[in-house]
């Protein structure tokens, strides 16, 4: 625990007391680059999302209704080539990246009047974790996602009261913290029940934090196959390595 809050420190950069200002374009950039970081680095993401919020569907000035009325396989051609000549996604999420673009489109039309800023807006600090309920709601953003678009959000841009709002965010229980804790010893088995009975025990002050140390070692030494043990910051106190 003490190891995993000290790499947490060391790494972490400030939670946001203000709540800084978002556009609406700069809304729909976070939100498409969210949805496309999955396979495929994540500057890459944030660069093509702002790419596509820049070049296309903003014909009639409303970005997520043209999506929701364009056709699928003009959207797919856009995804396809759009991005000077590449595609938008990478890897395997090119052929449900368009589907899930026009999904989240007619979802943001119809229940957030057509501005993403209202998945986050309007939520305070005890109820932070509806912003993380909402983005798991839009097809293809899954626990991962979710968990980091919540998080960058309260902490980098101070959405429903920033730092205040630390105390009330739960861990989510993704692959990442299952597969480090539990070979770090501290859930017994390598799955998401386990992973939240266990955590509840530690009575963390600040699970968002606890979360955001675990996850960041899972992402970059704790592979699911040949970890970087040398190189881990838990390497003198995990069970699998001891
Ligand atoms: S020491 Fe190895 S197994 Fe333990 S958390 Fe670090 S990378 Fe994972």
């Amino acid at each position: 625990m003490r190891a995993i809050m000290s790499y947490y420190r060391k790494n972490s950069i400030k939670w946001s007391c203000r709540r800084r200002r978002f556009t609406e374009k700069k809304a729909n950039a976070f939100f498409v680059g969210m949805m496309l970081d999955r396979k495929q680095g994540t500057e890459r993401a944030w660069e093509a999302g702002q790419y596509m919020v820049e070049n296309y569907f903003y014909d009639i000035g409303d970005f997520w209704k043209e999506i929701s009325v364009t056709h699928l396989s003009t959207i797919k051609k856009i995804c396809r080539e759009g991005y000077y000549g590449n595609h938008f996604a990478l890897n395997v999420t090119v052929n449900t990246f368009p589907k899930n673009l026009k999904s989240a489109a007619k979802k943001t039309v119809g229940e957030y009047e057509s501005d993403v800023r209202n998945v986050w807006n309007n939520v305070d600090a005890e109820h932070v974790d509806e912003i993380y309920n909402r983005f798991k709601e839009f097809e293809g953003i899954g626990d991962a996602l979710a968990k980091m678009a919540q998080f960058i959000l309260v902490r980098d841009y101070g959405i429903a009261g920033g730092k205040k709002s630390k105390k009330y965010m739960s861990v989510k229980p993704d692959t990442h913290l299952q597969r480090v804790l539990f070979r770090l010893g501290l859930a017994e088995k390598e799955t998401a029940a386990s992973v939240v009975a266990n955590v509840d025990n530690l009575k963390l002050a600040s699970p968002a934090d606890f979360d955001w140390a675990v996850w960041n070692i899972g992402q970059k030494f704790c592979y699911p196959h040949e970890p970087a043990y040398s190189n881990c910051p838990l390497e003198k106190v995990c069970e699998k390595h001891l």
